[in-house]
């Protein structure tokens, strides 16, 4: 997708602060970061949401590297929460398929 932010970043052509990658996705830091810790996981195939994605083996890797980025990389063992916003009623801006990774301080409700 020539016009997606995320896509860009994955291309190199936009700069991003780069936590994790490997095949199938990228991680990297939230640039208006909403917790001390606020990493964005994005799959590197071009999903729009997340109600747009129906590859179950996609989802699954995705998922795993979202465990993998929190615990292993991030090393959030006290706890961090995992957002998905859909479309733009549920906060979606970036029209790229993110998992929003917010952990190190007790989150508020
Ligand atoms: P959402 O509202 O779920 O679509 O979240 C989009 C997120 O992307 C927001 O938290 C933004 O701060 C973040 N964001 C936008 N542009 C960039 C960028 N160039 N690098 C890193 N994060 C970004
Ligand atoms: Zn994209």
């Amino acid at each position: 997708m020539s016009d997606c932010l995320f896509c860009k970043i994955i291309q190199g052509e936009i700069p991003a602060d780069r936590v994790y990658e490997d095949d199938d996705v990228l991680a990297f830091k939230d640039i208006h970061p909403k917790a001390p810790t606020h990493v964005l996981v994005i799959p590197k195939a071009h999903y729009s949401t997340f109600s747009d994605m129906d590859d179950a083996a996609v989802m699954g890797r995705f998922m795993c590297a979202v465990q993998h980025v929190a615990d292993g990389v991030l090393q959030l063992q006290s706890g961090f929460r995992i957002v998905i916003n859909v479309r733009a009623g549920g906060g979606q801006e970036v029209f790229h398929l993110h998992a929003h990774i917010l952990g190190g301080k007790k989150l508020p409700f």
